[in-house]
C-alpha cells in the first residue's frame, strides 16, 4: 500500500529514451536491475569504505556498505509506505560515483581539479556514470534510468543551487526531492555509523571501553545487554548493543518522519516537493545521539593515527598520478586520449581516476610512479 505522498511508478516522468514496458518488472525495478548490472556497481567491491589495506575480509567495502544501506532503506521505506523499489534502486546507486580510497581519494582528486580551476563532486560524477560512461545498450549511451533515479542521484544528499548549476535545471532544483530520495542520506548515516563502530572494534582500533565512554547511546544499551546476558562473550554483547542502536536509529527516523508528514499535512508528492524543508529526519534526541556516534568515529577512527598512513598514501597516489597524466597524456589509454580532444584534459583524467578501484590505482601507481 503506497501512501499518497509516495512516488507512484505509473506517474514517473520516464526515461530520456522511451522504452516499451517490461512484462514482469516495473520501471523502478528495471532501474534497480540496471544498477546491479553496471560495471561501476561491481567495482564498488574493490573500493575503500574505511579500511584500504584490509588485513581481514570481514570489514566492509563500498559494495557491502551499499547493500547494508539498501537493506536498511527498504525497511524504512516500507514502514512509511513509500516506493520500496525506487528506494532500493537509489540506495544501490548512492555511492557509485565515489573514487578509490574513500574520502581521502575524493579529497585529493578534488584538490587536483581545483588547481585546474575545476572540482570533483561524487554526485555529479555518479550522474555522468549512469548517463554516459556505462555502455550496455546499442540504442543509447548510459543506463537510460528514469527521471526519479537521476533526480535522486543529484538530490539525495545535498541541495545544488540553480544559479551555480544551470546544467541541472531539469532536476527541479528549487523543489525538495521525493521522500524516497530524502531517506537515502539518513540511512547511509545509520548504516555506516553502526557498521564503522563494528569494524573499528573488530579491527581493534576502537576498544569497548573507548566506545562506551565516547558513545553514550552505546553505553546505555550495553548496560541493558549485560543485565540480560551477563555470561555472554564480549563480542556478542557488543553485537547486541549495536543491533539496538541500529533499531533505535531506524525507528527514530520512521517515527519522526511520520510525525513531520502528519504535522505538515502532507498528502501528495507535490506537497513533499513544495514543502520548504526536507521532511525526512530524526527527532532532536536521536539526532544528538547520532551526532555523538559520528564525531566519536571521526576523532577515533577516520582521523586516527592508525589510519593516517593509509590516507597519506591514498592522497599521494591520486595526486601524483593526476600530475603524471597531466604532463604526459600520451600515457593515458587510447579512448581517454580521444576523449581529451573533446573534453578538457583534467576532466578526462579525473573521470579515469574516479572510475578506478583501489587495486587498479595501486597498479597504475607502481607502473608510472614507483613503489607505494
Ligand atoms: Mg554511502
Amino acid at each position: 500500500m503506497l501512501a499518497g505522498y509516495a512516488v507512484h511508478v505509473e506517474n514517473s516522468r520516464g526515461r530520456r529514451f522511451p522504452e516499451p514496458p517490461h512484462p514482469y518488472r516495473n520501471d523502478f525495478q528495471r532501474d534497480r536491475d540496471r544498477v546491479i548490472h553496471a560495471r561501476a556497481f561491481r567495482r564498488l567491491e574493490a573500493k575503500t569504505q574505511v579500511f584500504t589495506r584490509r588485513n581481514s575480509d570481514h570489514f566492509r567495502n563500498r559494495l557491502t556498505h551499499t547493500l547494508e544501506v539498501s537493506q536498511v532503506s527498504r525497511t524504512i521505506a516500507g514502514a512509511l509506505h513509500l516506493n520500496v523499489d525506487l528506494v532500493e534502486a537509489l540506495a544501490l546507486v548512492h555511492d557509485i560515483g565515489h573514487p578509490p580510497f574513500g574520502h581521502a581519494g575524493e579529497k585529493a582528486l578534488d584538490a587536483a581539479m581545483r588547481e585546474q580551476g575545476l572540482y570533483f563532486d561524487h554526485n555529479l560524477h555518479a550522474l555522468r556514470i549512469v548517463e554516459d560512461f556505462e555502455q550496455r545498450y546499442a540504442a543509447y549511451r548510459g543506463l537510460n534510468l528514469t527521471f526519479e533515479m537521476r533526480e535522486g542521484i543529484i538530490k539525495h544528499s545535498r541541495d545544488y543551487s540553480p544559479a551555480e548549476h544551470p546544467e541541472l535545471t531539469e532536476y527541479l532544483l528549487d523543489q525538495r526531492p521525493p521522500l524516497e530520495a530524502q531517506l537515502i542520506d539518513l540511512t547511509d548515516e545509520i548504516a555506516y555509523s553502526t557498521a564503522d563502530l563494528d569494524d573499528g572494534y573488530e579491527s581493534r582500533l576502537l576498544s569497548l571501553e573507548d566506545i562506551r565512554a565516547g558513545v553514550p547511546v552505546f553505553d546505555r544499551f550495553y548496560r541493558d545487554v549485560q543485565e540480560i546476558y551477563p555470561e555472554a562473550p564480549e563480542k556478542l554483547k557488543f553485537n547486541e548493543a549495536l543491533k539496538r542502536i541500529l533499531n533505535r536509529f531506524v525507528d527514530g527516523l520512521i517515527t519522526n518522519t511520520k510525525r513531520r508528514i502528519g504535522q505538515a499535512g502532507i498528502l501528495t508528492l507535490d506537497h513533499v516537493r513544495s514543502h520548504p524543508q526536507r521532511l525526512a529526519g530524526f527527532s532532536p534526541e536521536v539526532e544528538a545521539e547520532r551526532k555523538q556516534a559520528k564525531s566519536f568515529l571521526y576523532e577515533n577512527l577516520y582521523f586516527s593515527k592508525a589510519l593516517a598512513g593509509e590516507k597519506d598514501d591514498a592522497e599521494r597516489i591520486v595526486t601524483d598520478l593526476f600530475a603524471f597524466w597531466m604532463q604526459d597524456p600520451t600515457a593515458l589509454p587510447q579512448n581517454y586520449q580521444e576523449k581529451a580532444e573533446e573534453d578538457s584534459l583534467p576532466r578526462v583524467i579525473c573521470d579515469y581516476i574516479a572510475g578506478m578501484t583501489d587495486n587498479f590505482i595501486f597498479e597504475q601507481y607502481e607502473r608510472y610512479c614507483g613503489r607505494v
